[in-house]
Order: C-alpha cells, then structure tokens, then sequence
C-alpha cells in the first residue's frame, strides 16, 4: 500500500481529549441547549425544509443578515463555514501554502499550527511572554521584514483567556500588507471596546472569525463566519467547499443571529460565574487563575496532570490538562459553567490540593 502525502504521513488526527463525565467543562461549550422557544420556532422552520435540495451554496440569507448586524455595506463582506475550524483551513489554503508564512503567537489555539503542516505553510513563532500577552514589538519588527504572508492572533486567546491590544492591533495592520486574522471566537464574553469588528471598513487586510459554537450554544451545528475587505471573501470563496453549510446549520443561523440579544443574559452569568470562579481560585494556595476574558479560565497549579486526572477519575469532573503543551506547563483550562457545575469543580479541586498539603 502507498503511503500517504509526506506531508500528512507525521501529523497525529486533532484529538479534542473529549472523555464522558457527569461535570463536562472541558470544551468551552454553552452550558445551555438553546432555548425551548428557540428551538421550537427552529423545528417549525426545519419541518418545511425540503431535504432533497442542495443548500444554498453562500447561505444568501444568512449572510445579509450578518453583514446588515454589524453595518458592513454587503453580504459579499461575509463568509460561513462549516464551524470556525472550516474557514481557518480555507484561509490556509487560500493564504498559506508552500513558499509562503504564517507568523504564529504561542500558547495560542493548537489548529493554526496544524494547518500550516497540512499546507506546507512555513511557520514563524513570535512566542507570547511570560504573563501570555502578546510580544508586541518582536511582532511589529518581525512583520516589518516582509515576508509574512498571514498572522493570526486569537483574542480572547485560547487557552490563555487573554485579549489583544486593538491600538497594537490597528497599528500592525497600518505597517503591513500581510492578511491578519483576528480569531474573535471567544469575543462576545470579553468587556466592550475589545472587538476589531468597528475598523473592518479602515484595513482591507483585517479579516475577523466569528462562530456560533460558543457565546451563541451552536457547538453541535458547525456554524462560523468571517468578516472582511470583499477581495479577500471571494479568494477564501474560491476554496471553499461549495456546499459546507447544510440547509439545516444555515436555519438554525438566522433564528440564532436574528434573536441574539436574547444571548445576552447567559453571557451575563458567564461573566459573572467567571468572576466568582476566579475570585474562589485566585484565593486557593498553590494556585494562580490568569485574567481572562472568555468562557473559560486557565489556572497553573502544581502536579496539574495528576490532580486532571484525580479529579476525573474521583469526581468525574473533566477539565481540559494542557500541561504537556511547552509555556504551559502545570496549566489546566476550566471552561466556565453552570453555577453547580463550577461548584462541582471547585469543591473536587479543593479536595486535591487538600490531599497534596
Ligand atoms: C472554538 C474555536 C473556534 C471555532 O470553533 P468552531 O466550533 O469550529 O466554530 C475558532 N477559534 C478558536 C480559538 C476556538 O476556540
């Protein structure tokens, strides 16, 4: 048998390290199914679908609804994906490729690196500092040497919770003609004024991610978009899978985007149970709780690997063990919860460091 592509062959299949367990608050997902209201004027909607037909290859629906929900001039400024994770491989494929440079800010989300193997994208690490925040004058001096291609910096960061700078941010997309992605995946959990969606129509080379998957409980449909300069949608659109987002991913959209204020009360408590969580762990000895500004928090605590796998293996508590990811060591990452499953974590933590006193 043949092998595989070369470039295929080393790599290891994305492993979420999804495991059962009673408190699941390990992947960043809505504690909630949406509303039953919701789901309803969804089901009804569904019921009238014909399923014979191809879905409507741009989501044309969907996609003016987006582009008039944050005043851009048409739907040609917007992308859906089958999921966030489609449109950051469209990027690679459209952005990245063989000859060509992703400059990468680690610990940050683990698929950008991936995608960039996948397409023989060269990779050039500008690593974040010691307290996660981003290296702002190795980025700027490291950009100005003008072979980049495309950045991509997550903000809210995941796994480290943290925003970007917007003035930073504004001022790299002034200096440089690289593509940069602002993965905003997290965006709707973080205080006003974060966003870089308000300068979309300043820097054509400004594209931001979007999904459903969190804020908005769609993990489950594979909903995301991108926002951007209308050239750069259309060469994303020219690698694209013509029919990603199915009829029925693209009806649960525009109920969803329609009614989103409705969102805003769950993210209240998110915020809120992430303040109370961090305020718990931030006064637990032996354990620092970094700042963060998404639904999850990350916490260094020592003996992280065991005290991840006593904690599932007692308690069924599951929470995300980065602790073999280099900068992250002794780090687990807590997605933030119902009120009782933050409890239920909080009193099987305290259990273990009271075991390693
Ligand atoms: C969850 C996530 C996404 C997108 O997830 P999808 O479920 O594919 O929409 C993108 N970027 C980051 C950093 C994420 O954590």
């Amino acid at each position: 048998m043949r092998p595989s592509n070369p470039r295929v062959a080393p790599l290891v299949a994305y492993d979420p390290k999804s495991l059962p367990a009673d408190t699941f608050i390990s992947a960043n997902e809505s504690p909630y199914d949406m509303d039953p209201e919701l789901k309803q004027k969804v089901l009804e909607r569904l019921a009238a679908l014909p399923f014979n037909r191809y879905p409507d290859p741009l989501a044309g629906k969907l996609r003016a609804l987006i582009a008039q929900g944050y005043g851009l001039p048409g739907p040609d400024c917007v992308l859906l994906g089958n999921g966030g994770d489609e449109l950051l491989m469209d990027l690679f494929l459209a952005y990245g490729g063989p000859e060509r440079t992703l400059l990468n800010t680690p610990p940050t989300f683990s698929v950008n690196a991936y995608n960039a193997l996948l397409t023989g994208t060269r990779v050039v690490d500008v690593p974040r500092k010691a307290d996660f925040s981003l290296d702002e004058d190795a980025i700027m001096a490291r950009a100005a040497r003008g072979d980049i291609d495309l950045l991509v910096i997550t903000s809210p960061n995941n796994p480290t919770g943290n925003v970007a700078n917007v003035g930073f941010l504004r001022r790299l997309l002034e200096s440089t003609d690289a593509l940069v992605l602002v993965d905003e995946a997290y965006m709707e959990f973080a205080d006003a004024g974060c966003s870089m969606t308000p300068y979309l129509g300043e820097y054509p080379n400004l594209l931001i991610l979007r999904t459903f998957s969190k804020a908005y409980g769609l993990a489950g449909v594979r909903l995301g978009y991108v926002l951007g300069d209308p050239r750069v949608i259309r060469e994303l659109g020219k690698v694209r899978q013509p029919y990603s987002v199915d009829s029925i991913s693209q009806v649960l959209g525009e109920v969803v985007f329609a009614d989103r204020t409705r969102y805003d009360a769950r993210i209240r408590e998110t915020r809120g149970e992430r303040a109370r969580l961090s305020a718990k762990l931030a006064a637990l000895p032996r354990v620092r709780v970094f700042a963060s500004q998404a639904n999850f928090l990350l916490v260094r605590v020592p003996d992280a690997h065991a005290i991840w796998q006593d904690m599932y293996e007692q308690d069924s508590v599951l929470v995300r063990d980065f602790s073999a990811t280099p900068g992250l060591e002794d780090c687990l990452r807590i997605t933030v919860g119902s009120p009782q499953e933050n409890d239920r974590f909080l009193q099987a933590l305290c259990k273990q460091l009271d075991r390693r006193r």
